[in-house]
């Protein structure tokens, strides 16, 4: 008898849960009530991307003068950006769900809960209410925006991250609360498709958990291009004025009045109402499913991955991590398993310049007192960042000094997301310097900053 294996949840995690499940042979159904492909991924994570991306061409049309361009002045066309963005998500829900019925899993559009340990109980908007038996159950429910009892989030001119695309309109003067990767990443987006933004930061450093010297070169960048700090200021109220105005109050005092606030303060996890007590799945005090290498639950059948894990809060951690779930449901994790080690997730920050790290950083291992070699190299030297015209940023690599095992690294600058993966690998495999820096490589390239760095 094949293994009824009941998902909750067609993000990232689920449906690469589904997928390989399917593939190993188990009769896979996903429940998802919102959007095949992910509420947290196509409603925001996607979207920021494609914006993203809209918004580089115009910050390098500003710089296509020093190219030998003649001054270019492309202007949004806010209408195209929108048909653009929802054509991005919808092809990628499309892709998600074509996967999914070529692979015989069946999709139930609705919302799901436990009953008991091995019944999960859907409302289908489509087929009404259903029971499912399962022999094993991942819960894959992702997470959502955290909102303060003080945010009156109106979704005009009070957002919510997944409300600001594709926007309506661009804000005039946006006010940004929250300083980590997802504040920032908003404050570059509508700042490069032409808002004023002020950053509301509660400590004296903008993203407090990277690299300082990391952090001090996208502030510069900020500073640079007009975007107001407030630093060491918590947001503790909101008003919204009839003329259309918002005014963000801080702690110490001090306002800031907008056009609109975006909220960027960190995410709960979709787990109360999943009835989970009934089959007796622990969660922690935030609300988040504990889990173990497996991805198992203290349920040994009852599996959670994704951000509703509580691990690393990123699509590309709940894709491996949902794979991982339906290999060890489907007896695979025989063979060998990887130690799944989060410290040595890379991730990216898609700003300009764009950020990325991959496991132990300088600031790091200088807290514990850590002996570390850290070797830098700016890409003011790398001829592919000169003939491209944005020498900016450079390339660290923190290394074992008595080994030479690639411990860490952090890069800023041009096509830093694609770039930290060869460090990636490096952080993976235990790679030594000397590997990076005795291997052939295009030139000129911007790879090439890696190998001196190991050098
Ligand atoms: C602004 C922003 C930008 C981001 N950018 C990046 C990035 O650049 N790179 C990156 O790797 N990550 C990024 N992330 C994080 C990434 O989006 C998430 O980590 C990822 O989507 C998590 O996948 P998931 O499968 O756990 O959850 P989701 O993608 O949220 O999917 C979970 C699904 O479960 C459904 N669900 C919930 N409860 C139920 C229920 N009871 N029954 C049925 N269905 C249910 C939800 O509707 C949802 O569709 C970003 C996040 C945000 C907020």
């Amino acid at each position: 008898m094949p293994v009824d294996f009941v998902i909750l949840g067609g993000g990232p995690a689920g449906v690469q849960a589904a997928s390989t499940a399917a593939r190993l042979g188990a009769r896979v159904t996903l429940v998802e009530d919102n959007v095949v492909g992910g509420s947290a991924n196509l409603r925001d994570c996607i979207p920021s991307k494609a914006m993203i991306a809209t918004g580089g061409v115009l910050t390098l049309a500003a710089r296509a003068h020093k190219l030998g361009l003649e001054r270019l002045e492309p202007r949004l066309d806010l209408a195209a950006m929108r048909e653009r963005v929802e054509a991005i998500t919808g092809r990628i829900e499309a892709t998600s769900t074509q996967l999914l019925a070529s692979q015989g899993v069946r999709v139930i559009s609705g919302r799901g809960r436990l009953d008991g340990a091995r019944t999960i109980e859907v409302d289908s908007m489509e087929e009404g209410s259903i029971s499912l038996h399962a022999d094993a159950i991942l819960l894959a429910t992702g997470s959502r925006p955290r909102v303060p009892t003080w945010a009156p989030v109106d979704g005009k001119r009070v957002l919510l991250t997944r409300q600001a695309y594709p926007p309506e309109e661009i804000p005039e003067h946006l006010v940004v609360i929250g300083s980590g990767v997802t504040g920032v990443e908003f404050v570059h987006m509508f700042r490069s498709l032409g808002s004023k933004v002020t950053l509301i930061v509660s400590r004296q450093q903008i993203l407090p958990q990277k690299d300082p010297e990391v952090a001090a070169a996208l502030e510069t960048d900020f500073l640079a291009t007009g975007v107001r700090l407030l630093k060491g200021a918590r947001a503790e109220g909101i008003e919204v004025h009839d003329d259309g105005t918002v005014t963000v109050a801080c702690d110490d005092g001090r306002m800031v009045t907008g056009s609109h606030v975006l909220l960027a303060i960190g995410s709960l996890p979709n787990s109360e109402s999943l009835g989970l007590d009934t089959a007796g799945v622990q969660t922690d005090t935030r609300g988040f499913v504990p889990i173990n290498q497996h991805c198992q639950s203290n349920i040994p059948h009852i599996y959670a991955a994704g951000d509703v894990s509580g691990r690393l809060p990123l699509s590309s951690v709940a894709f491996v991590q949902g794979r991982r779930a339906a290999e060890h449901v489907m007896g695979l994790h025989t063979r060998e398993h990887r130690h799944l080690d989060y410290d040595k997730a890379a991730s990216a920050i898609f700003t300009e310049p764009e950020i990325a790290d991959v496991g132990l950083a300088e600031a790091e291992a200088f807290a514990v007192g850590r002996k570390i070699r850290v070797t830098k190299v700016p890409f003011a030297t790398n001829a592919r960042a000169l003939i491209n015209g944005d020498p900016r940023g450079f390339i660290k690599i923190v290394s074992d000094p008595a080994t030479g095992v690639v411990l860490g690294g952090s890069i800023v600058g041009e096509r830093a997301a694609e770039l930290i993966s060869v460090l990636a690998v490096a952080v993976t495999n235990n790679l030594r310097v000397t590997d990076l820096a005795e291997s052939l490589l295009v030139h000129p390239a911007l790879a090439e900053a890696l190998a001196e760095a190991a050098e």
